[in-house]
């Protein structure tokens, strides 16, 4: 018996034809959990995005609804400077789910680029191209280094 293959064009060199190879195609988006809140004392139910969030809602007794937020994991960049290291670059995923301003509560990536406190909340679409930025600009510091 022979297997009939979708397309005629011959695979790229190098390249292999097996499952792994077949372009992963993003699943849908999981259900947030629910976890338990406390506001003014009252324990309530409230969705939590538990790819990245990693708050405990439980152990925080909020005034209002709005105060809840949902907070991933920070990342920073350890950036030498002399005597030492200061840690820049600061980022974490957040979400005020129930705040209703102009970013309608979805997530943004906190950006603290200086270390002294968030400065600038990204949508998806900034967070890539200041990505963008950041790895031009590793390539000037590999340039520059290779003058040394
Ligand atoms: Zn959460």
């Amino acid at each position: 018996m022979t297997t009939v293959l979708p397309s005629s064009v011959p695979a790229p060199a190098g390249t292999s034809t097996t499952p792994d190879s077949v372009p992963s195609v993003t699943p849908p988006p999981a259900s947030p959990r629910l976890v338990a809140a406390v506001v003014r004392g009252q324990r309530i139910a409230v969705p939590c995005p538990d790819s990245w969030c990693v708050r405990d809602h439980s152990n925080e007794d909020l005034a209002f609804l709005e105060d809840l937020s949902h907070e991933g994991e920070e990342i920073a960049l350890a950036a030498p400077e002399f005597g030492g290291v200061t840690e820049v670059l600061v980022a974490s995923i957040r979400q005020w789910p129930f705040v209703n301003d102009e970013d309608r509560g979805l997530p943004y990536l906190g950006l603290d680029a200086t270390g002294e406190g968030d400065v600038a909340a990204l949508g998806r679409s900034a967070a890539l191209a200041f990505a963008d930025q950041l790895v031009a600009h590793a390539t000037e510091i590999r340039r520059l280094a290779g003058v040394l």
